[in-house]
């Protein structure tokens, strides 16, 4: 594994390949060579329900466009790489893995963001008082999904795992939920056995929003031995990029882990 020096941000959408980001890949470079990044990964996420108004919004010659263009001018400062944020539905399984492997880029993540037929922030917002029952009911699911999305064989590293409890999904009652740290450790193993990372999310984890993975889950992905930790700040917009990257550091190296990011599929370990 190649070592390199310097915070990277593994997590970043731009206007050129993701219909939610609010800026440019340009913008977002300048930003990036100020708050003195190393490097940062353009993850721009790839939809394949055709429901939805972001479907086909993501255009690979485009996005390599701004990316070139950003690297002629800042690429003696800054390692300006190309990846994907892959939304997963175990529905479209088969057109994912036919699809992947004809967008070279340099990092992969896979996102369930879809449970239950609904985006996990409508879940959220929705302010449903979950039951504990229908909760469970809803983990199972969640991590089914995300254990085809490591079975469909696409993703270097899950994105933000435990993405509803990071968007304040919990259980009315407050009761731990039914046959979670099952279902969590079955993913977990997976992803280790298959040789995936997980991803610190710290997107608002300045504002006070929690950690994806949360520690509890990183703890025991690394104590499966479990190594490729990249760290993302799902930046939608500039003024989030980098945000808590210092914060996730810092908890890898209670466990005297570094982060690792991915260039070319392969992890690249930061000292
Ligand atoms: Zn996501
Ligand atoms: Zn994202």
């Amino acid at each position: 594994m190649t070592r390199v020096t310097g915070l990277t941000d593994d997590h970043v959408h731009s206007i050129a390949g993701s219909s939610d980001a609010r800026d440019t890949v340009e913008v977002l470079c300048a930003r990036a060579v100020e708050l003195g990044l190393a490097g940062l990964c353009f993850t721009e996420h790839l939809d394949f329900n055709r429901d939805i108004p972001e479907y086909g919004y993501y255009v690979y010659d485009r996005v390599c466009a701004a990316v070139d263009a950003a690297r002629a001018r800042y690429g003696d400062r800054l390692e300006i790489r190309m990846g994907l944020e892959v939304d997963f539905e175990p529905k479209f399984a088969d057109e994912i893995a036919e699809t992947l492997p004809r967008l070279p880029v340099d990092f992969i993540l896979g996102a369930v963001h879809v449970v239950q037929g609904q985006h996990i922030m409508l879940h959220a917002v929705a302010g449903r008082a979950w039951s504990s029952t229908a909760l469970a009911a809803f983990y199972r699911d969640y991590f089914t999904s995300l254990r085809a999305l490591l079975r469909c064989g696409v993703a270097d590293c899950l994105a933000h795992v435990d993405y509803p409890a990071k968007r304040g999904m919990r259980a009315a009652d407050g009761r731990p939920v039914d046959g979670y740290d099952a279902e969590l450790a079955a993913t977990l193993a997976l992803a280790v056995e298959l040789g995936v990372g997980i991803e610190l999310n710290t997107k608002n984890v300045r504002a006070g929003a929690p950690l994806a993975a949360p520690p509890a889950a990183l703890r025991q992905y690394l104590a499966l031995g479990g190594r490729h930790v990249t760290l993302g700040s799902d930046t939608h917009g500039v003024e989030q990029l980098g945000d808590g990257l210092e914060i996730a550091r810092v908890l890898l190296s209670e466990y005297g882990v570094a982060p690792v990011f991915f260039r070319g599929r392969k992890a690249v370990s930061i000292e």
